[in-house]
């Protein structure tokens, strides 16, 4: 089952989450699969950028989705994960070229988005009651380290952004193969208004005892290999890492709390879309094609619309007959 667990060290301004997608992991990959599917480093780049934004979503107070998006300079010319406030996810990729082939099956960022340095990655905080002309904040990190050279690690890129939007330090471990995408995230949170400090005995914690107790649990979290991300279940992975520490785990997210795979498109969404692109077009499209058909890239669905759905769509809402969204 998808989970996800959050915990935090107690009497530092250190919390934790680590996140195991499985069955809905699979269920993306087995969508997808029926057109075409993506090839392994592509599917693993995916399942890393699943698990980092449904971490990431699970982290912020924030009643919105995060969309973490990789415009490609390579191979990859788009990545995107979505990642809603009740943990349910989507992700999608548009490949344009070769991907070269590999033995251990993933590929650094450098060969599938980065080619020429120009990739670039972005985060979007969308809110969900987005007023009219308000704009989704959105933070965009190249794949490049701030002290030059190539990040080939999303984990990297991603502390990067943390450190650079909120000031906090951040480790983040990733991994991913066809069975599960999993990630473990460790950040230090701001002092002030800092719950978990309260009611302990270490009142007198300087900044500089703070920084070692961080930078002691941020090389332990560096030190889980992606092996064990991937086949340990969460307690023995934060046992065998931090079974010097004293953790507070809250309850885990799991079933229908938990991580799943949800898509959020719909006909009515798609006729929306269609609707924009105007008539003259969706005419010249039902003259040549009988109809119109529109598959969701996220999840596979198809939307079809015969030639009176197509005329349909640009009709009055009260003329629309009911019934012509069967196909939802
Ligand atoms: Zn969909």
């Amino acid at each position: 089952m998808s989970e996800l667990h959050t915990f935090l060290f107690e009497g530092l301004p250190v919390r934790g989450v680590l996140v195991r997608l499985t069955e809905s992991w699979q269920e993306l990959l087995r969508r997808r699969e029926a057109g075409g599917g993506f090839e392994e480093p592509v599917r693993r780049l995916l399942g890393e950028m699943s698990a980092a934004t449904v971490l990431m979503q699970s982290n912020i107070k924030f009643n919105g989705a995060v969309v973490l998006q990789i415009f490609g300079d390579g191979p990859v010319k788009l990545a995107v994960t979505e990642a809603q406030p009740d943990l349910s996810f989507r992700s999608t990729a548009k490949v344009i070229g070769e991907i070269p082939s590999t033995d251990s099956g993933s590929l650094p960022l450098e060969v599938l988005v980065n080619n020429h340095g120009k990739g670039r990655c972005a985060i979007t905080l969308d809110p969900k009651d987005r007023q009219p002309g308000q704009q989704p904040y959105q933070g965009v990190v190249s794949l490049s380290h701030v002290d030059g050279g190539l990040l080939n690690d999303l984990g990297e890129v991603l502390e990067q952004y943390m450190r650079k939007s909120e000031q906090l330090d951040a480790k983040l471990i990733l991994a991913a193969n066809d069975e599960i995408a999993a990630g473990l995230l460790i950040q230090r949170m701001p002092i002030e208004g800092e719950a978990n400090l309260a009611g302990t005995d270490r009142v007198s914690t300087t900044e500089e005892e703070l920084d070692e107790a961080y930078n002691r649990i941020a090389t332990l979290a560096a030190s889980l290999k992606r092996e064990e991300l991937l086949t340990l279940d969460a307690q023995t992975i934060l046992h065998r890492l931090f079974w010097e520490e004293d953790l507070r785990y809250f309850e885990p997210k799991a079933g229908p709390t938990g991580p799943r795979f949800a898509c959020t498109c719909s006909r009515e969404r798609v006729a929306e879309m269609l609707r924009s692109l105007g008539q003259e077009e969706i005419d010249s499209i039902v003259a040549e094609q009988g109809q119109v058909e529109i598959g969701c890239d996220f999840c596979g669905e198809h939307y079809h619309f015969d030639p009176i759905d197509a005329a349909g769509l640009f009709t009055s809402e009260a003329d629309t007959p009911p019934g012509s969204s069967s196909l939802q």
